[in-house]
């Protein structure tokens, strides 16, 4: 899977609030009647409108382009590896679904998912891989799965608002510069984001106008800015750095956190790194975006897509800041466009963001 989040902790299926699996309909290929029917419990438990069991893969990519009347369309496919076989037939089978049946996600099920199948199954861009004994486990990857389908033109997000992330960034336009498509795609698929900036970024020009266009920026991506005062050059990891980013996880309460690199030439990129360490260590996933200030020991292991239009909104949200843009090297546009186009070789996308992950508490195949 090319993104960074996996479900074993998405909130929300419990939670208050309508399901993410309410009104949904589910193709669910599953040749054992038991499993199918655990699977359809549990599905239906958590508000899925409908689940339609098939037993062979001619059958499952057939009805992936033909729900059954009243069904207008699949909201998630989930698929059993056994329908296949080896690895090999799970890339082919996803390639195929993907040409037919273009932006329905599917999730893969198996009864105990190799590193290999994982490769397999994150070559061909499934949504998700669960244990085929985890029916809570797949019920959470489906809800996921439907929240984050990608809308290009992003007029219809899941409105759930139930995954929050917050994103730490030392100065004005750090965070875009790194995660700006990201947070755009996330956003606009029903997260709720924060960015926090530590700093007006003082030492890049007048605070005042630097904070006015902080916000423009985050309101071009859909997040929320919560701004600090740390003193900009001189940052360190010390009690009111980290006190500082603990209010903000209280407030938050994020699911996931993202913030610079401990490899990174800039001082204050790396204090706030290691402040956010501390700060977060209750925080389910934390993982470090990629600034112009990264070394070469910069090493991610996530990719997230990004669809032109992310592309677009983060080259937007970092012309809002356009006291630096005449000043600054690394805003170019052709750079920032080539950068998350080199980045996209590594999840087989046309663009991505890198993240380098910390922890995570439930650790996941990939
Ligand atoms: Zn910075």
């Amino acid at each position: 899977m090319p993104e960074m989040f996996d479900s074993s902790d998405v909130t929300g299926l419990s939670g208050a609030g309508p399901s993410p699996l309410a009104g949904t309909h589910i193709l669910l290929g599953e040749r054992n009647a038991e499993t199918a029917a655990r699977f359809t419990r549990t599905l239906r438990e958590h508000g899925a409108a409908s689940v339609h069991t098939v037993g062979s893969p001619e059958e499952f990519l057939r009805a992936g382009g033909a729900p059954p009347a009243p069904v207008r369309f699949w909201d998630a496919a989930v698929w059993h590896t056994g329908f296949g076989g080896d690895d090999g037939s799970l890339g082919r089978f996803l390639e195929d679904w993907r040409a037919q049946h273009p932006g329905i996600p599917v999730i893969v099920t198996d009864d105990a998912p190799s590193a290999r199948l994982a490769v397999a199954a994150l070559r061909g861009r499934a949504a998700d891989l669960v244990e085929r004994s985890d029916p809570e486990g797949l019920a959470v990857a489906v809800a996921r799965a439907v929240a984050e389908r990608a809308d290009p033109l992003g007029v219809e997000g899941s409105g759930q608002g139930q995954l929050r992330m917050l994103v730490v960034g030392a100065h004005p336009d750090d965070v875009e510069i790194g995660m700006g498509g990201t947070i755009h795609r996330r956003a606009h698929s029903g997260w709720d984001v924060t960015v926090l900036t530590m700093s007006g970024g003082g030492n890049g020009g007048d605070p005042a106008r630097r904070r006015k266009e902080a916000h423009r920026a985050a309101e071009t991506l859909g997040a929320r800015l919560r701004m600090e005062d740390l003193p900009d050059g001189s940052m360190v990891d010390d009690r009111s750095t980290v006190e500082a980013v603990e209010r903000a996880v209280a407030d938050v309460s994020p699911d996931v956190v993202v913030v610079h690199s401990e490899s990174d030439t800039h001082q204050d990129h790396r204090a706030v790194h290691r402040a956010t360490l501390v700060a977060c260590r209750k925080v389910a996933r934390l993982a470090c975006y990629q600034s112009p200030s990264a070394t070469v020991s910069y090493r991610p292991n996530r990719f997230i897509e990004l669809s032109e239009v992310d592309v677009a909104a983060k080259l937007a949200a970092i012309a809002a800041h356009d006291s630096q843009a005449s000043s600054r090297w690394y805003l170019d546009e052709d750079l920032l466009r080539s950068t998350a186009r080199y980045w996209g070789r590594f999840s087989q996308t046309r663009y991505a963001e890198p993240l380098e992950l910390v922890h995570e508490r439930n650790p996941v195949l990939l």
